[in-house]
């Protein structure tokens, strides 16, 4: 990775190791002391307009259904009110590749804004399950006293509280992320009926509060510094013009304890570590920008207040990238996000068409197999078909069928319509039937009009076989 390093030192010896890992590869803890500042108080408000959305969308039904779901066992996917069934993979498929092709673009024009604002894991890590630390334990200094401290009852008791509400936020989080995946009603059911019908619902409920719990109260971190690939990716879609937080080491070096009326050509750094004990990943951010790095802004905060403190100008640690820090150049739009602009924009195209195509009734016609055609009388020749109908919506739907380009008819074995129950596949069989007239050729190309009362829902061809040869068999 290319790095603002900070150029005064050649020890990057830090690169070596993880900043939580000590030299015989035992966990160093983090005792991240509260962060204090104008960006600490934004990305509360926004964790506030994640949490309202989190616990609330999957209680937001449209016509008897969720706004949302997404059912991977059973391959059900409901965004914004419309239904997906596996038929729709390549839809998904796209939206993924756009997803890709859109986080590449915005990695590389924004950092890691996505991790240190957005991303569910920093925000219940610093927002929910640290807060409820910081009112149970105290600071991150408090905390260290109160891990090394013997065991007294105080002790024992804070501990315990700390982790029956870390068990408790965790099993709500786990309720309201199966909800997204079964639906609030099924997994009301789950809580309310006999646990003996619903054991496989009460044991993916136990597992995820397990792997919530474990997750926030021991693994923390890790999660980005180790295990997830956004992060590693870091490395290669970052380059000199993209937006990081970065200490300016120009302006900050020769770094030196604060002294009033210290000598001239000092750096603004006064080598206070605030930066560093806030640090949720444990990083000292002036050896420059290392994965480890979530852009969470806890630093820029940290040293402001210095800053405030000393009286020297603030925004030592700010966002810039590496050239603006080099260079004092602005924000750039590169060459390399104009190219991934452009490829986004053909992608999100694509797959607005595709979805303003897509049906939420979806058929397929096929010819009975095994079967020619069949003489009606003197004057009319018949084929027989079958039909396997999709119906994505949540209402039941009747289907007609009518031949759209030539004269003939359609007869429904066992009814007039085909009726396809919500959410369901429906299937059926049919003849359509055709005057002499109109079979001039071996092979006659229909268009049957697929309709739910007078609204034509989707139009399908398909051959007609009669017995005339074509001229040239
Ligand atoms: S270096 Fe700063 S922005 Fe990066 S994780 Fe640490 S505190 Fe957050
Ligand atoms: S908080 Fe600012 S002044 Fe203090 S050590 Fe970090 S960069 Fe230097």
């Amino acid at each position: 990775m290319e790095t603002i390093t900070d150029q005064s030192s050649t020890d990057q010896s830090f690169r070596d190791h993880l900043a939580t890992v000590d030299a015989k590869g035992h966990r160093k803890w983090i005792y991240a002391q509260k962060p204090r500042g104008k960006w600490y108080k934004a990305r509360t408000y926004i964790s506030w307009i994640f949490f309202i959305l989190f616990f609330t969308l999957p209680f937001v039904y449209v016509n008897g259904q969720p706004l949302f779901l997404f059912n991977v066992p059973a391959a059900r996917f409901i965004l914004f009110g419309k239904v997906f069934w596996p038929q729709d993979f390549f839809i998904f498929g796209l939206s993924m590749v756009t997803f890709i092709i859109f986080i590449i673009l915005f990695t590389a024009a924004f950092g890691r804004l996505f991790c240190g604002w957005v991303c569910p894991q920093t925000i219940f890590m610093e927002m929910l399950f640290r807060k409820v630390e910081y009112l149970i334990e105290g600071d991150g200094p408090r905390q260290k006293l109160l891990n090394n401290a013997p065991w007294t009852t105080g002790k024992v008791l804070k501990k315990t509280q700390k982790h029956i509400a870390f068990y408790l936020l965790a099993f709500i989080i786990a309720n309201t992320f199966l909800a997204y995946i079964i639906g609030v009603r099924e997994l009301w059911k789950i809580v309310t009926e006999p646990v003996t019908g619903h054991i496989a619902g009460l044991f993916s409920l136990l597992v995820f509060t397990s792997v919530f719990y474990g997750v926030y109260a021991f693994f923390r971190e890790q999660v980005c510094t180790v295990v997830c690939p956004y992060g590693r990716l870091q490395s290669v879609l970052l380059d000199r013009n993209s937006m990081i937080v970065a200490y300016d080491h120009k302006r900050g070096e020769q770094r030196a304890k604060f002294r009033k009326g210290a000598a001239a050509g000092t750096g603004d750094c006064i080598d206070c570590m605030q930066c560093v004990k806030v640090c949720p990943t444990g990083i000292d951010i002036r050896n420059g920008l290392q994965m480890e790095c979530v852009g969470c802004t806890a630093c820029i905060d940290a040293c402001n207040h210095m800053m405030e403190k000393v009286g020297r100008p603030l925004d030592l640690i700010r966002y810039a990238s590496e050239n603006g820090i080099m260079e004092k150049e602005p924000l750039r739009y590169t060459m390399r996000m104009k190219l991934y602009t452009g490829l986004l924009s053909i992608l999100v195209v694509i797959l607005s068409a595709l979805l303003m195509s897509r049906k939420d009734v979806d058929a397929t016609i096929m010819r009975a197999p095994g079967m020619l055609f069949q003489e009606r009388g003197t004057d009319s020749v018949s084929n027989l078909y079958n039909i396997k109908i999709a119906n994505k919506t949540m209402r039941q739907v009747p289907l007609q069928l009518r031949l759209e380009n030539l004269s003939g008819k359609v007869d429904i074995v066992g009814g007039k319509v085909i009726s396809v129950r919500q959410d369901e596949e429906g299937s059926g069989t049919f003849f359509i039937i055709l005057p002499r007239s109109e079979v001039l050729a071996r092979k006659t190309v229909l268009y049957i009009g697929l309709y739910e009362g007078s609204k034509k829902i989707d139009d399908i061809h398909t051959n007609f076989l009669g017995p005339i040869l074509d001229q040239d068999e």
